[in-house]
């Protein structure tokens, strides 16, 4: 199972990367997020520790399609969930730190550069508030920085191993509002289907994949999720489910011009 920004855009958070995103609109907010300026400027660093602050103000609340990933690994039918997202927002919803891999880490701890040292988020948005504009280390006094992985910084290999081992051996391989485009998950999908998986896409844009899904869907994540579950009540006759998404194609394909996939660090 592969989440994207698509999960979450109905809690509120913007897609970085779509036609509405924030870099696509402040080519500055992406910036911020690069790993060299990060390091070089303590003014860019005080800046991100100001947004941090102000989003911090109105936090993102799981929705139903979080939710009802809980459900599918309450009826243990969820080896792994890896996010592409760093909101947070599926173990908010109860998803257990063991069954998923946060590929591009989370808002909610804050790394030291230096020790590696992990601090709840909350710990240091407080020292900022009483007047720290670059919060330090306690232990080191190294730079700090929000647990995520910014441009020009390395994906956690443990992670990767992690994720790409759950695509080889899952069953059922659910793609979940993202365009598949960033590496990795633009390779774990193909590990799936290489060693015999089916392939399931939910995402309101076409992926490169979408001809080689046995089912693609574009309804809203939101709804159709909790309706493929059953999380929201016994579905009516004949309609989807995940259990026979493991050995049907139950919904009509509308699958749309494959775009190529795109590899990209970030
Ligand atoms: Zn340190």
């Amino acid at each position: 199972m592969l989440t994207g920004a698509g999960i979450s855009t109905e809690s509120g958070i913007p897609d970085f990367r779509g036609p509405e995103g924030v870099w696509t609109k402040n080519p500055e907010a992406e910036k911020l997020s690069t790993l060299d300026h990060y390091l070089s400027s303590p003014e860019v660093r005080a800046r991100s520790w100001r947004s941090r602050l102000e989003q911090a103000a109105h936090l993102a609340e799981p929705n139903s399609g979080h939710l009802a990933l809980v459900e599918v690994e309450r009826r243990g039918q969820l080896d792994t969930l890896i996010t592409q997202n760093i909101d947070g927002l599926h173990l908010q919803a109860g998803t257990s730190a063991q069954r998923l891999v946060e590929i591009h880490g989370s808002l909610r701890e804050v790394v030291c550069l230096s020790c590696e040292r992990r601090s709840p988020m909350g710990h240091i948005l407080d020292r900022v508030r009483q007047g720290e504009r670059d919060p330090e280390c306690d232990s080191c006094g190294g730079i700090l920085k929000s647990a995520t992985i910014s441009f020009g910084q390395k994906l956690i290999p443990a992670d990767v191993r992690r994720a790409t081992a759950a695509a080889q051996r899952c069953d059922l391989f659910l793609a979940v509002g993202t365009k598949l485009q960033v590496f990795p998950a633009a390779e774990l999908p193909q590990v799936a289907l290489r060693h015999g998986a089916r392939l399931l896409i939910i995402n309101a844009e076409p992926t490169g994949y979408d001809r080689l899904a046995s089912a693609v869907i574009r309804d809203p994540i939101g709804r159709i999720l909790p309706a493929l579950v059953g999380a929201a009540g016994p579905s009516p006759a004949g309609s989807a489910s995940l259990a026979t998404a493991r050995n049907a194609d139950f919904v009509s394909r509308r699958s749309a011009t494959p775009t190529p996939a795109r590899r990209c660090d970030r």
